[in-house]
């Protein structure tokens, strides 16, 4: 695409002051508003960690559109997902509102797996102020079925349901759940070309995501397979990041030119990590669902219209602060009670200061995480980072919770708990003010055939470990943690063992 085919729609040229202003300028009032508005492209890596980035200084894999893009706008070094499991993180991502609030906690679990639809969304709200609302996605687990097509006019996604083989025999064949983001980029190309109006577009891809789902092969060649044929999964994860980087610089030139004026904006960030070999080494742990680092730091890039160019910001984020922060730069309404925040004042300079950052998983009610049972710690998992500290909560065995300082050991190697219980109580007390607990299981989806089906074909846990008991019981903070009782302290559940 070298051309705007939907330049007669939109005002003429500006110019370069009235382009840069334009978050100030742009009506608030959205549809009607005769100001041109930019599109708006919020594109998802799924399982892409920010290290493995060049603009975030790796060495392992070079990334030169996003490197570029990071150069036209602002990198935030330190951004931290809200869960690590793909619907829950992308509905915090969606919806400015960390899963507590938006009410998507788990892959499988009746009342838990679906972003509930009076959540307002960020798609709903544009699609209201006369934006084309589209999505374009690379798997099932961003699906339909997950309530995250809400306020999109187009959904290209996939259903999850079993095919019938020539045998008769119902199969969940991995290809027909997921696309290599080629396909993807071709797909989003092909609907923007058919709008006239600005577009809101959600882009999800996710070659680093699964082995089986490989680039071409000049981008895996060299690297080792063993003598079934199967990749070497850390070279290939590398391989993976580089060729869905080769993708994003064609989709970044062609939505360029299909937006016209003012531009476009671009949000770029992950729902989650991976573990991968020094997760493996430091952790025990080389995939995601957990809740360290290598799982959470993921990055987040923003650059168009209203954002400063070659602007990088150290302080800590959150990807529940991009919804509110698209919104700003466009002029769009986008209320209620959001955990996510603008990040303007952080490149204004207005308010620089980390943010509290909090991520959970549940997989102890989730009819769809058999790693707990590799993984008994693993079932309830509650973070809460208050720079430099991070508690690393579980509530199911208090005994194995840890707290990490960032500042000294930002590889989260060392837990300090034993030694800095005041520390904890302080933010274990702040995390209990969210109440994000999960004490109750969820009933059983009802289409867990087909969803089980397809996550299992995509190498999703399956099981029924949602079926273990979980005897919960409330008690101050203080005992929670070992420590003297304190009056007035917040109660909390835990179980005893
Ligand atoms: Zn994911």
């Amino acid at each position: 695409m070298t051309s705007s085919p939907h330049a007669k729609n939109r005002a003429p040229r500006t110019g370069i002051a009235a382009a840069a202003a334009a978050g100030l300028l742009l009506a608030a009032c959205g549809g009607g508003s005769s100001e041109p508005r930019p599109s708006v492209l919020l594109l998802t890596l799924d399982t892409t960690r920010a290290d493995y980035l060049s603009c975030y200084g790796s060495t392992r894999s070079k990334t030169p559109a996003l490197d570029g893009l990071a150069q036209s706008g602002a990198l935030f070094e330190n951004a931290v997902a809200a869960s690590a499991v793909t619907p829950v993180a992308h509905a915090s991502i969606l919806t400015g509102r960390f899963a507590p609030g938006h009410g998507l906690r788990v892959l499988a679990g009746g009342g838990g797996d679906r972003l509930p639809a009076e959540v307002p969304s960020l798609a709903r709200a544009f699609g209201e102020a006369g934006w084309a609302t589209g999505a374009v996605h690379s798997a099932f687990p961003v699906s339909r079925r997950f309530g995250l097509d809400q306020g999109f006019q187009h959904f290209d996604s996939f259903d999850g349901k079993a095919r019938i083989d020539e045998t008769g025999k119902t199969t969940w064949d991995v290809q027909n759940l997921q696309r290599r983001s080629d396909e993807t980029v071709d797909r989003t190309l092909a609907w923007v070309a058919e709008q006239d109006d600005p577009f809101f577009l959600w882009v999800h891809l996710w070659d680093p995501h699964d082995p089986t789902l490989v680039p071409p092969d000049e981008f895996v060649a060299g690297v080792p397979q063993n003598e079934q044929g199967a990749y070497h999964p850390i070279r290939l994860y590398a391989r993976e990041v580089e060729y869905l980087d080769l993708q994003i610089g064609r989709l970044l030139e062609g939505l360029r030119a299909a937006a016209g004026e003012p531009g476009l904006v671009v949000a770029v960030t992950s729902d989650h990590g991976e573990g991968l070999d020094d997760g493996m080494v430091r952790h025990g742990w080389g995939a995601h669902r957990m809740l360290y680092r290598e799982q959470v730091h993921v990055p987040l890039i923003l650059a168009g219209p209203g954002v400063p160019q070659s602007t990088r910001v150290s302080a800590q984020v959150r990807t529940v602060d991009l919804a509110p922060t698209l919104a700003e730069l466009v002029g769009l309404p986008f209320g209620g009670t959001l955990d996510g925040h603008s990040l303007s004042p952080m490149w204004s300079g207005t308010d620089a200061a980390d943010r509290v950052a909090y991520a959970d998983q549940v997989n102890g009610y989730d009819g769809n995480a058999s790693m707990v049972r590799r993984r008994p710690d693993a079932a309830f998992q509650f973070v809460w980072i208050e720079q430099p500290w991070k508690l690393y909560w579980r509530p199911h065995q208090p005994g194995a919770s840890e707290l990490f300082h960032l500042g000294e050991d930002p590889i989260e190697s060392q837990n300090r708990l034993l030694d800095e219980k005041e520390v904890a109580r302080r933010l274990l007390t702040d995390l209990a003010a969210l109440e994000p607990w999960v004490t109750e299981p969820y009933s059983p989806p009802a289409d867990i055939d087909d969803a089980a089906g397809a996550l299992g074909a995509l190498g999703y846990g399956g099981g029924d470990d949602a079926a273990a008991e979980y005897p919960w019981e409330r008690v101050p903070i203080s005992e929670a943690l070992g420590l003297e009782p304190r009056e007035g302290d917040p109660l909390v559940p835990i179980v005893r063992r």
